[in-house]
């Protein structure tokens, strides 16, 4: 990691996921829902910037894609990561800015509030100089939500328990995605209410096998074939025109297409980079151009710029 603190501010940039396997178990008394899944990192990213300034309390900035969905307030993930933190280690955040630009779609099901959380956490422990270990911030991160501990660490890994349990998946070469963001969000929140009804016993956590052996070795279209979202079925109950971006992708010659997280995003497995280059443009020819997007994953998670 390069470490490179401008006088009194510091820039980090923060990946999206998509879940390459996502199994949701039975609502438990807590509210929260069990899940097994497989979270891969991907070239998406916001870029935080924290500085410190004169002016008392926090304050944050959003700009870039969906800003005026975002709080900027104390509901922003960032602000209660960089709270969180200063709470923690005694830190008067008197005169913090927040400066989040957005490329990760808001409400997309590619964690992009997780993302600037951990992106703040990141950011504001170098800021304050604080003297934070691995387990603690991945703790902190946990503490935050579902999604915030892999932002952190990136790469492809298994997550359990709220998915805040990760455990690194060791995989091969790099992966090319289209993504197709949707023409507006989709509340998680919603998405898990409708699941509760549709499947109150929930689905069985499990790791597909052939997902796990077709990420070690093996064609990508082995890949393609494993792919499994358990919240797939509910997305496309309340938005059924996701059906048909799903297969369209298809269509146009991607090896698999899956809806991200709680959707409404989609992202479609592609044989290669020229395959991607090929599906994007014949996405591009029936869609806004900029709700289609060409990724690649794994890449890391948040990361200090220079
Ligand atoms: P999930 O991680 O649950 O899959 P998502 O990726 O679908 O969520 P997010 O973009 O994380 O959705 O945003 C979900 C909600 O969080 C939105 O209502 C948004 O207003 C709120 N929110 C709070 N802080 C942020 C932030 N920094 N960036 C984006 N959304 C934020």
């Amino acid at each position: 990691m390069v470490s490179q603190v401008v006088s009194n501010r510091v820039s980090v940039r923060v990946p999206a996921k998509i879940n390459l396997a996502l199994a949701v178990g039975a609502r438990a008394d807590d509210g929260y829902h069990p899940l097994t899944t497989v979270f891969e990192a991907v070239s998406l990213f916001d870029e935080l910037q924290v500085e410190a300034t004169d002016s008392a309390g926090i304050s944050v900035k959003v700009t870039g894609l969906g800003a005026e969905h975002v709080p900027t307030d104390p509901r922003n993930l960032a602000v209660q990561a960089a709270q969180l933190l200063a709470d923690t280690f005694e830190i008067d955040t008197d005169g913090l800015a927040i400066t989040i630009r957005k490329g990760i779609p808001v409400s997309g099901g590619m964690a992009g509030g997780s993302a600037d959380a951990a992106g703040a956490l990141l950011a504001c422990s170098v800021l304050w100089d604080i003297d934070i270990d691995a387990d603690e911030i991945r703790a902190l991160a946990a503490e935050l939500g579902s999604d915030v501990p892999f932002a952190l660490l990136g790469g492809t890994a298994i997550g359990t328990g709220r998915g805040t349990e990760l455990v690194p998946v060791l995989n091969r070469g790099r992966r090319h995605w289209v993504l197709v963001f949707g023409e507006s969000g989709l509340s998680t929140a919603e998405v898990y209410r409708r699941f509760d009804e549709l499947r109150p016993d929930g689905c069985e956590l499990e790791v597909p096998d052939d997902l796990m052996a077709a990420l070690t070795a093996g064609p990508v279209t082995k890949l393609a074939d494993s792919l499994r979202n358990d919240l797939a079925e509910v997305a496309l109950d309340l938005r059924p025109e996701l059906a048909d971006t799903l297969a369209e992708g298809v269509d146009v010659g991607a090896l698999a297409g899956l809806l991200s997280g709680s959707g409404p995003t989609c992202a479609f497995l592609c044989a290669d980079e020229s395959a991607a280059i090929d599906v994007s443009g014949r996405l591009s020819r029936s869609l806004p151009p900029d709700r289609v997007r060409r990724v690649t994953g794994p890449v890391p998670g948040a990361r200090l710029l220079g």
